[in-house]
């Protein structure tokens, strides 16, 4: 089965490593994606300073490190741009790469940055990491982190008109329904959870994923351990939040969002062990029309809607 992971961060891994993307010894290579059957990775930015100027100098170097890549593989990937190449995927043997941009704040308040870096590639953007940023709230900040700024309010009507992916995972409560106010197109949260079954703030309440459902979003879920379960989670304990999303709200609106290379601990030990989790979608009831759902119609089904809006 073709599978759409829709997060996982190994180029900003593998820049700091000087590793490569065909081989390594991460959680994810295209040796190891092409074998278990991706057809289209969905691959982050992300710098962890705060400061505007700082945090663009290391976007910049993960984008030549990106466009290396791509290079040095061409025969086995190409780059989604927009409804054109879309259309490829899972119709040739490359793997589709699409460039995420995880919390804005290589942005600042500049719009002009904005619009630079899709030139230069990203179709896919969320506004906060963690933490609170210029342009809203972030997640880890926990009651008081605030909403949408002015500026992030700007950027969302930006991102809409330019058809850039909008991602709400990891910003704050206020701002994520703000941006569901503010943003018309379907979005998606690439990589978290129900926080009905693991409490935890980086997964979403049942009200939260209500609303995504009304706007038509796609939910990646997470491998990360502590997303799962506290303790020790397994593929059970990760599969009981694809029963519980698809109960509350449809199976529609589940996709994958590994999240490999974003941290250590993870429910499988990499890329390579894909398919124990679609035999374990089977396992627990899904229909084999809903596991291609959710490996990857439905998060075809938003990028096809938002990325044909340009
Ligand atoms: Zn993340």
């Amino acid at each position: 089965m073709q599978i759409v992971d829709l997060h996982c961060d190994t180029i900003s891994e593998i820049t700091v490593r000087n590793e490569a993307l065909l081989n390594n010894r991460r959680h994810f290579d295209l040796e190891r994606a092409k074998k278990a059957g991706i057809c289209l990775q969905i691959f982050a930015l992300f710098s962890s300073s705060r400061e505007a100027d700082s945090s663009l100098r290391e976007i910049l170097i993960q984008i030549d490190k990106f466009y290396h890549e791509l290079e040095q593989n061409y025969l086995r990937v190409f780059q989604i741009l927009g409804s054109n190449e879309l259309q490829k995927v899972g119709q040739t043997d490359k793997i589709a790469c699409l460039l995420h941009l995880e919390g804005a704040e290589a942005i600042g308040t500049d719009l002009a940055v904005f619009r630079q870096l899709c030139r230069m590639g990203l179709r896919s953007i969320g506004l906060t990491w963690n933490y609170s940023n210029q342009l809203a709230g972030g997640i880890a900040e926990g009651g008081n982190a605030g909403g949408l700024t002015r500026y992030g309010k700007d950027i969302i009507k930006e991102i809409e008109r330019s058809g850039i992916l909008l991602d709400l995972s990891h910003i704050s409560e206020q701002a994520f329904f703000e941006a569901l106010d503010y943003y018309n197109l379907p979005v998606m949260v690439t990589h978290a959870n129900a926080r009905a079954i693991c409490n935890h703030p980086r997964n979403l309440s049942d009200e939260q994923l209500k609303v995504l459902a009304e706007n038509g979003a796609v939910i990646g879920l997470n491998q990360v351990a502590h997303f799962v379960k506290e303790g020790k989670a397994t593929l059970e304990d990760f599969l009981n939040h694809a029963v519980y999303i698809s109960d509350l709200i449809g199976v529609k609106h589940l996709a994958l969002g590994s999240d490999f290379d974003g941290t250590d601990s993870l429910v499988l030990p990499g890329v390579e062990a894909y398919a124990t989790l679609e035999q374990g979608l089977h396992d627990r009831g899904f229909l084999p029309q809903e596991v291609e759902m959710i490996l990857q119609r439905n998060a075809l089904r938003v990028m096809k809607r938002v990325l044909n809006a340009i």
